[in-house]
């Protein structure tokens, strides 16, 4: 990413302006409206929290930081198929490790008699009807943006009926799809959400937290809006799909009578090469595409978690994006680039060879020595770090050119570069095998070139990072790429699935790193030298140390896509 798109960036030059959520509630408490603002974070727990919910966290929890009130965590549990305590207790912990707290936990499950009491009471008040028709019939009479609906035949039932009828649906005595509760509000209305919107549908399905109490339930727009109200949110935030929604929101709560929540929509935000909608990050689980919601490929909390992503770089990449009306496909450079940031800043230096050459120093007659080096030269409190040197040591085998253009400024015969908090050598020899493959090298050493006490006066220009030979730990290395080839699988033809990127994992078996990794631990954030930024795997065992690559140390990926 060029300087200018970085300072381009909100948030990335000085203090950014109010989003247009922050002047309404600026207006609001300055009117005196509200003295303090309830928000809510309304999580359906049928999957995964992935990085376009951060964006919907962070803004609710950040409004609440910043002006007085506080946000309730509610699981919109009203659809007992797809849901699982396993969700709700992922999400939880999401929600937590991004740094918010919130006030209560809901569901709205918790609220099923009281909008079941709703319900009742809009159908006494002749604002609802069952209905029988079948779910194509209803289609048919729906009508167009352009042309009114029709009334269903069942509109007319009396009120009397209605409530026997409803009574019964609640009770199980009709199979799933038989019978619906409606709104009657208007078929010829101009708004399709209107015309006669069904409220309650009977499902004979166990929920994962009301059991089998219930063979009827609300339909989202019944449940939501009406949860706002029971948990007198003030400023209810949600994404501009539901624009057309506020009218039926409006509308129940004038009815009912009930707590005036309202409702604000902002634009979803998506990140390219990559899909964010629940439903198909399950697809890629259960397909194994992936190995788990928590794959570090997978754009969920908890992969980029995994991957070594901070929540500090998280909460900055949404506040750099900030709050939109329009829809945009925000660039993972973004990400990437507050990611980077921030492991700048936190990340222990480490030196780790990921393909080893041999080097052995023919002129080092010393004992093994201890040298020490900055645990992170970016933090003056962060101490130094011991590495182990000796007469082998390992560097990186395309750190090495046998006939090397000028300006290489890495090892060839005859050149000099300096060892990362070491020494300066030279290469004197090649050695290889009997089918010409280079097994080793031999080099000198300058014993003044020590560094922070050198006093050869030879200066060189490459700085290669290495690893003593004797003391060195194998690991294993994971380098993630984009999980897909294209910006956005979702508007190819054909399944999202094809455009997934064959490439995106890359195992290296062979690394060795200093001693100091043998220590590693999992809340640590290291940058290996030269490599990128990594973290530790969870797969992590005693027999074997596995790390993620979070991110690279520089964007490569377009220079690579102009090649
Ligand atoms: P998905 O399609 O991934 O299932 P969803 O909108 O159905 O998303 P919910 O669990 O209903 O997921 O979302 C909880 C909250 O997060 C909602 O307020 C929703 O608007 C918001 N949200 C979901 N996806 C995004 C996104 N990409 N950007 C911003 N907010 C989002
Ligand atoms: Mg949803």
């Amino acid at each position: 990413m060029s300087e200018e798109v970085k300072k381009d960036l909100p948030g990335g030059t000085s203090e950014r302006s109010l989003n247009f959520l922050e002047e309404i509630i600026e207006e609001d408490l300055k009117s005196g409206r509200y003295k303090s603002i309830v928000t809510r974070f309304p999580p359906e727990p049928n999957g995964y929290l992935h990085i376009g919910h951060a964006s919907s966290i962070c803004l609710n929890f950040g409004l609440t930081k910043k002006y007085p009130g506080y946000t309730n965590l509610r699981f919109d549990d009203t659809n007992p198929v797809t849901e699982e305590t396993e969700y709700v207790d992922s999400i939880k912990e999401d929600v937590k490790w991004l740094g918010f707290e919130w006030k209560n936990e809901r569901y709205a499950s918790d609220y099923f008699d009281t909008l079941h009491g709703y319900a009742i009471q809009l159908i006494e008040k002749d604002l609802a009807y069952v209905d029988d028709s079948t779910s194509d019939e209803m289609a048919a009479m729906k009508g167009t943006p352009t042309e009114p609906g029709s009334n269903s035949p069942y509109r007319n039932r009396s009120i009397t009926e209605n409530l026997d009828l409803f009574a019964r649906m609640k009770a199980g005595e009709f199979p799933d799809g038989s019978k619906t509760l409606r709104a009657k509000i208007d078929m010829g209305h101009i708004n399709m959400l209107m015309r006669d919107p069904v409220i309650y549908r009977i499902k004979h399905a166990h929920h994962h937290r009301t059991g089998d109490k219930w063979c009827i339930y609300p339909m989202y727009d019944f449940a939501h809006g009406q949860s706002d109200s029971i948990e007198e949110i003030t400023h209810s935030i949600c994404t501009m799909e539901f624009v057309p929604h506020r009218e039926l929101y409006d509308w129940l709560i004038e009815q009912l009578g009930i707590y005036p929540s309202r409702q604000y929509e902002f634009a979803r935000r998506n990140i390219n090469f990559t899909v964010t909608s629940k439903r198909k990050l399950l697809q890629l689980v259960t397909e194994k595409h992936v190995t788990g919601w928590d794959d570090p490929r997978m754009p969920t909390i908890s992969g980029l978690r995994r991957r070594g992503y901070t929540p500090e770089s998280i909460r900055d990449f949404c506040d750099r994006i900030g709050v939109a009306k329009r829809e945009n496909m925000v660039d993972v450079g973004v990400l990437e680039f507050c990611v980077r940031e921030h492991l700048n800043k936190i990340a222990l230096r480490r030196m780790v060879v990921f393909d080893p050459l041999k080097v052995v120093i023919t002129n080092y007659a010393g004992e093994d020595e201890i040298l020490h080096s900055e645990n992170n030269p970016e933090d003056p409190n962060g101490g130094v770090r011991e590495i182990p040197f000796s007469k082998e040591i390992y560097i990186e085998r395309d750190d090495f050119m046998e006939v090397a253009p000028k300006k290489y400024f890495r090892l060839a015969p005859g050149q000099m570069v300096r060892l990362k908090s070491a020494y300066i050598i030279k290469c004197e020899e090649v050695i290889k095998d009997a089918e010409g493959n280079i097994t080793e090298l031999h080099c000198t050493y300058i014993p003044e070139s020590k560094s922070g006490s050198d006093t050869s006066g030879i200066n060189v220009k490459g700085t290669l990072h290495w690893v003593s030979l004797k003391s060195s730990i194998s690991l294993e290395i994971r380098e993630y790429d984009r999980l897909f080839k294209v910006e956005d699988p979702t508007d190819e033809e054909g399944d999202f699935k094809e455009y997934l990127n064959p490439a995106s994992l890359k195992v290296i078996t062979t690394a060795v790193g200093e001693p100091a990794l043998a220590n590693a631990k999992f809340d640590d954030r290291y940058q290996f030298i030269r490599k990128g930024y990594f973290c530790l795997d969870k797969d992590t065992s005693s027999s074997r140390i596995i790390f993620n690559r979070t991110v690279t140390l520089k964007d490569g990926w377009a220079k690579e896509q102009k090649k």
